[in-house]
């Protein structure tokens, strides 16, 4: 199914037939069959979460990057250190969504065996929504923490008391899988706001809320395209000085401790987006015990979702409760997507010889 709507020139698309159609963009990009489904099945899925910022807007960019053999196709991770229970990988600079998915694999195979795993990944392309990363260690029963950055092309962020582009927008992931139900996902950027939100709104033709961004001479801004203009802008990070650190952290524990370099414009790989993660997962029976894990994380749950809400018709909801209702939504009434980004993927399947759903 897929839908037009005639006013505003957006679409509302079935997952299933965007799913086929990215897949067919990035095999006529180059990538293996399998490949091709991977990419194109994450991206769908975060729209399906309702992160259209690292949904099937990332196609058009993706595309770009792989003309410009900044992201090669069909390169798989290279295991650099294998200690056990610690394992370092390069990611060759292939695509994020197949370098994440490798190295979890491992990483879950790992924390089997020794109760815990420390995975550095180094040089990966984009890894898209890293709540991704979480949910396929929870789907094997561990717990586990994610710390992102991105070395070169990435610097968005100014840090806290600064007026300019320093870090990168450094998201951090954790999950948990929960008995019976649904893993629990945080998975936030340190950025007030993800780039990708600004995407949106300057294709949308919308303004920012304030706060958020600085325009390239160091002022506040609610123009999506000031923070695109040259000099580019800055956005700040969340919870000032508290976010502002954390993200420094990003770029050291991801960055510097995996050897992808914390950001710089000056590292080898500035100029092309490189991300680099720190994950750490750990199998709750080697620790407490899986029946005192689980029943503990019940307990914690009610105990949280039990305080009054603070709106007349609000409720407490608990990390990736909010992604779970909107993948139920739009799992049954399809994913909608802007006039101006659905043009941009269809210029970008065309530059390769796919043409647009019909
Ligand atoms: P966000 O601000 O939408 O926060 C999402 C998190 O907050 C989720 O865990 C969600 O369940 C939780 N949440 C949302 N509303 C809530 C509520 N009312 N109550 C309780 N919890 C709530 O996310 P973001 O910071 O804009 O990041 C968006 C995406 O961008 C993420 O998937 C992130 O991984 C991705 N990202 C990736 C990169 C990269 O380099 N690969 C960089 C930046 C961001």
């Amino acid at each position: 199914m897929a839908q037009k709507n005639e006013k505003t020139g957006g679409v509302v698309i079935a997952a299933d037939l965007l799913k086929t159609y990215v897949a067919s963009v990035f095999r006529a990009a180059g990538s293996e069959s399998a490949e091709a489904d991977i990419v194109a099945d994450h991206l769908v899925e975060a729209n399906l979460a309702g992160h259209d910022s690292h949904g099937v807007m990332r196609v058009y960019k993706y595309i770009d990057w792989v003309k410009a053999g900044q992201v090669v196709p069909n390169r798989h991770v290279t295991v650099v250190t294998d200690s056990g229970a610690l394992v370092l990988v390069d990611g060759n600079f292939g695509y994020g969504q197949v370098i994440g998915r490798e190295a979890m694999a491992i990483t879950a195979d790992r924390a089997m065996a020794h109760g815990f795993a420390a995975m550095s990944i180094r040089n990966a392309g984009h890894l898209g929504r890293i709540g991704a990363w979480a949910e396929q260690l929870a789907a094997s029963g561990l717990a586990s923490f994610h710390f992102v950055n991105t070395s070169g092309f990435g610097i968005l962020v100014a840090p806290h008391g600064g007026s300019d582009r320093r870090l990168s927008a450094n998201p951090l992931a954790a999950g948990i899988p929960v008995s019976g139900g649904r893993p629990l996902i945080l998975d936030i950027a340190t950025s007030v706001v993800a780039e990708g939100k600004i995407q949106v709104l300057r294709n949308k033709g919308e303004k920012l809320a304030p706060g958020l961004v600085l325009d390239g001479a160091g002022n506040p801004t609610i123009e999506p395209s000031a923070f695109y203009a040259d000099p580019p802008g800055a956005i700040f990070p969340f919870g000032g000085h508290k976010g502002s650190g954390l993200s420094f952290f990003c770029e050291v524990l991801a960055g510097s401790l995996s050897g992808g370099f914390a950001s710089n414009p000056g590292s080898p790989s500035a100029g092309r987006l490189v991300n680099n993660m720190l994950t750490v997962a750990f199998d709750p029976a080697a620790f407490g015990g899986a029946e005192f894990f689980s029943a503990d994380v019940h307990r914690l749950i009610d105990w949280t979702k039990a305080s009054p809400p603070i709106e007349p018709r609000g409720a407490v909801l608990l990390p990736g409760e909010l992604e779970d209702q909107v993948r139920s939504e739009r799992s049954r009434s399809g994913i909608p997507i802007d006039a101006e980004t659905f043009h941009r993927i269809v210029m970008a399947g065309e530059s390769v010889g796919v043409s647009a759903p019909r």
